[in-house]
């Protein structure tokens, strides 16, 4: 049985990389996807295969409940709310890891008939599951708009705090792992990295969530391969490692889009003051409205037009509407282009996954480092539902909560449009200089209901 089990997780590690690279392209996803699923399938009946199984009808009443929870919510979540989903599916893997390590520790009780690995890895489950588990969901509560996006803290205080917070966990870990068996040590360090996922995620701004959502990821995998290890399962050291290893290049790749550095951003700080506006006009700056005839005649004569997509799109659902209208724009001779932002939307790659659906050509789409030295000849940057990304006090303004964070250079461009509903601010909660700029005109409306009008217009042109 043995032999069995080992190939069937043999079977299933190529099934998670191979199903990993296929995730590397809109074409290739949704397949990836699948087959790393099936892999997932192979090593959970291979675990169940593994001698000594017992607690049938736990398993069963487990697997039955994951499923009946699982499966409804995942077919019925709504393309808008799949991050906070994500966020929620990746917490609850890091509170598995940590209840796994309690569990373990019950058995006993403590750890201390175990060999010295066993003891490491089965803290380090405890303390990083824990603190992965609270902080998605603050992270799930953020991007589902229940806790405020703005940062939430103590300011300077607070790196303090966590410190402390950490020092005691790990103050506890050493008691647990010099023999301690008391219920409470184990409890004590749970509650603790609770308090430790809460402190560490609640102050960390809107702008920042990307970066942190990543690592949380990456926390969630490494705690189980840890796990694994002290459990001796090999699915779950490989598949936590690729998650961990994954999870952190990704961190890494967002903090680098971010211009941030990792340890600055959980010290808290950035991302967001919740000094958005709420009015068109803004004191004594004002904006200026347009139609969608006029901006249908601005485009229609244009060279190049730049289209800036962001999370209003995916709110609104128009990239099937984008990709019609600017087959329009192309027919008439315009060139149009895609400036996609690293972070624009809610989760990585969420303008490609969109524009892929409606089949924009990929080469149209370009990274935000390819396309901000094209903005100086772009004649209309048609901005449809992004803010954030396109907010100049990011380059202008120190003073800025999202002062450094690249963005794109959309007020290079001789004229812009931004299609958004309201003045209401971003992700960040911050107001956006942009919008009151003198090239700019706002047209007012859900995104999709703006881009068919500015079609229909472009059609009678
Ligand atoms: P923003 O959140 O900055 O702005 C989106 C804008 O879309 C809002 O100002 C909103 O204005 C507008 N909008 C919403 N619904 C509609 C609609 N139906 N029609 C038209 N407009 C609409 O989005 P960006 O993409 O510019 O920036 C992403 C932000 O999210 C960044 O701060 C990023 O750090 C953060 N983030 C990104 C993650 C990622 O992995 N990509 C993960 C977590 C956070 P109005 O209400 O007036 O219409």
């Amino acid at each position: 049985m043995n032999t069995l089990v080992t190939v069937l997780y043999i079977v299933a590690f190529g099934m998670f990389i191979y199903g990993l690279m296929g995730l590397t392209g809109p074409k290739t996803a949704v397949r990836g996807n699948q087959i790393a699923a099936v892999g997932m399938g192979i090593a959970l009946v291979a675990t169940l295969l593994v001698p000594g199984m017992s607690n049938w009808v736990l398993i069963v009443i487990g697997i039955v409940i994951g499923t009946l929870l699982g499966v409804p919510s995942a077919r019925q979540v709504k393309m808008t709310a799949m991050p906070q989903m994500v966020a929620l599916f990746n917490g609850v893997g890091g509170g598995a890891v940590a209840l796994i390590a309690w569990v373990e520790f019950r058995n006993d009780p403590g750890y201390s008939t175990h060999p010295g690995y066993f003891i490491v890895a089965s803290l380090f489950s405890v303390i990083v599951g824990s603190v992965s588990f609270w902080g998605s969901l603050v992270a799930f509560g953020k991007l589902q708009e229940i806790i405020p996006g703005k940062p939430i803290g103590l300011g300077r205080a607070q790196v303090v705090l966590n410190g402390l917070l950490l020092i005691v966990a790990i103050v506890l870990a050493v008691v647990v792992g010099m023999g301690g068996t008391s219920e409470l040590l184990i409890v004590g360090i749970l509650v603790i990295a609770a308090i430790l996922g809460l402190t560490v995620v609640l102050p960390i701004g809107g702008a920042d969530m990307p970066v942190v959502i990543s690592l949380l990821n990456a926390f969630t995998g490494l705690s189980a391969a840890a796990a694994g290890l002290a459990l001796g399962n090999t699915a779950m050291i490989v598949a936590g490692m690729i998650v961990g290893a994954s999870g952190s290049i990704l961190t890494d790749q967002m903090a680098k889009a971010m211009n941030r550095s990792i340890p600055s951003i959980i010290a808290g700080g950035f991302g967001g003051s919740g000094t958005a506006v709420g009015g068109g006009d803004d004191g004594d700056r004002t904006v200026k409205s347009t139609s969608a005839a006029d901006a249908a005649i601005q485009m229609a004569y244009a060279d190049l037009v730049v289209v800036v997509p962001g999370y209003g799109m995916a709110v609104a659902q128009a990239q099937h509407a984008v990709k019609e209208m600017a087959k329009l724009l192309e027919a008439k001779g315009v060139e149009v282009r895609y400036a996609i932002h690293p972070v624009a939307g809610r989760m990585p790659g969420h303008m490609n996954v969109l524009l892929a659906e409606a089949d924009v050509p990929y080469d149209q789409l370009k990274e935000m480092d390819d396309i901000n030295g094209d903005f100086v000849r772009t004649d209309v940057a048609l901005v449809i539902g992004a803010n954030d990304v396109t907010n100049p006090a990011a380059r202008n303004d120190p003073s800025s909560p999202i002062h450094g964070m690249p963005i794109l250079n959309v007020d290079e461009a001789k004229h812009v449009i931004v299609l958004k509903r309201s003045m209401n601010s971003g992700f960040a909660g911050i107001d956006n200089p942009l919008f009151y700029d003198d090239k700019t005109s706002m047209l007012f409306g859900d995104a999709k209901k703006s881009v068919s009008e500015v079609t229909e217009e472009l059609k009678v042109l």
